[in-house]
């Protein structure tokens, strides 16, 4: 994603009077070859670090025998305390013809540049993907079957999102239902009782991610699922099977790496030494790597409403941020949501370049407690993006 948000500024650089822009292209299997070199050299870094803590790892599949007992690859081992750590699985939904389709896993190591894409699902895996396509070339069309994409997302953020989408020449279709996928990867649907074709090079299925549990036959431990993760507590422990403990995607909704890498040592921790340590995630920040991206942390205006909260929300879109200006990356917009009165910080979002990274002060100072007009009354560097949440909030 990275390659193209960079590539999509290059090729902007016309309007600063960068010359030679426009005749800039993308090298696709060079960029997949570096993100492969990326990925290995992550894991790589990984795989050595319980080598050099002395600590031994079973190559193979894991599977539940009994409560305290699981097999490797037809070879049994039994412990006291278990961790689950299986992670999610790409959803394969139920429409006929969907072995013509492909999910996230399969896009990242195509070698060829889809011409057309058509991205079944209009959440945040549907929408990051669709976007990098569609800045590096590709027609994407994106069918979501609710009234929305992105479900969650504040109303005026997504507005700015749709903007962009049609900017980047991304169609999107609600109230989408797929009926087949056809071999030649055409997609049939029904829009709002219209039968509609979309021809497709590739097609996305990107319908979610279902926890990647029952394959390790959690019955035979006594593991109660909620749909398909482990049910657990707030010490990541299972409600049903005390002495198993599950972080990550096999734990819960919260679908995010630093999840995984916060819950893990948690789960050790209880494991070992009884419970004692909560899960806590009152301020929890998040990114979709659309472009621009969004940034969010807290509640929206609508769930403070919901909660019966006092919330007002202070706006400013990025056309008044001199750092968007300068950059000519205006499409964007902050918004904080706070309590009248108590001026408490209730949530955050933002849109725009740099989402990802300014979100984090918002974070920040959620984390510590401070009101709104205190982060508005702080100095900061000028002209940056992240000067845009200083001055939301003086607002
Ligand atoms: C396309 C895509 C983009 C994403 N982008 C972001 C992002 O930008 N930022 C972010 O924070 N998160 C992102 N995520 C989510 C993030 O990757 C996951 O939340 C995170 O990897 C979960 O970590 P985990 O340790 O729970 O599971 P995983 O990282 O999935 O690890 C699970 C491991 O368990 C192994 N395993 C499974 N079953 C068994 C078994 N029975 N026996 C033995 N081993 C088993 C698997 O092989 C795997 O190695 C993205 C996910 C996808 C799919």
């Amino acid at each position: 994603m990275s390659t193209i948000e960079l590539f999509t500024r290059a090729r902007h650089a016309q309007e600063l009077g960068i010359r030679g822009a426009e005749t800039l292209a993308l090298d696709w299997p060079v960029v997949i070859a570096r993100k492969n070199a990326i990925v290995k050299s992550w894991s790589s870094g990984k795989n050595a670090t319980p080598d050099k803590l002395g600590v031994p790892v079973l190559r193979g599949h894991a599977r539940f025998t009994s409560l305290h007992e699981i097999s490797v690859d037809g070879k049994t081992y039994s412990a006291e305390k278990f961790i689950i750590a299986t992670g999610s699985e790409p959803a394969r939904p139920e429409i006929p013809g969907v072995e013509y389709g492909i999910t996230s896993d399969e896009l990242i190591h195509l070698n060829e540049q889809p011409a057309r894409m058509v991205v079944v699902g209009g959440g945040f895996i549907g929408l990051e993907f669709g976007f990098a396509l569609a800045w590096a070339g590709t027609k994407v069309t994106i069918l979501q079957s609710g009234p929305e994409i992105a479900p969650a997302l504040d109303p005026e953020i997504r507005a700015i999102l749709l903007e962009s989408a049609a900017k980047a020449g991304i169609a999107v279709k609600t109230h989408a239902k797929v009926m087949r996928i056809r071999s030649d990867k055409s997609v049939e649907t029904e829009i709002a009782g219209r039968a509609e074709k979309f021809s497709a090079d590739q097609v996305l299925l990107a319908t979610g991610r279902p926890s990647n549990v029952a394959p390790l036959n959690p019955g035979a431990a006594k593991i109660e699922l909620d749909q398909s993760a482990v049910k657990v507590n707030e010490y990541l422990q299972s409600v049903s099977a005390p002495h198993i403990y599950a972080v990550g995607d096999s734990a819960g909704k919260r679908q995010q790496s630093p999840v995984a890498w916060y819950e893990g040592p948690i789960a050790a921790h209880n494991a070992i030494k009884g419970n004692e340590r909560k899960v806590d995630f009152a301020v929890f920040p998040t990114a979709i790597f659309t472009i621009p991206a969004v940034g969010q942390v807290g509640l929206t205006e609508a769930e403070a409403l919901k909660r019966g909260i006092n919330a007002k929300a202070s706006k400013l879109p990025y056309e008044y941020n001199p750092a968007a200006g300068v950059r000519n990356e205006t499409d964007g917009m902050v918004k904080v949501v706070y309590e009248e009165g108590t001026e408490r910080i209730l949530g955050v979002q933002v849109i725009g370049a740099h989402a990802e990274d300014t979100i984090q002060i918002a974070a920040m100072a959620m984390n510590g407690g401070l009101k709104k007009s205190q982060v508005g009354t702080m100095h900061y560097v000028f002209p940056t993006f992240g000067g845009a949440i200083f001055d939301t909030m003086a607002s």
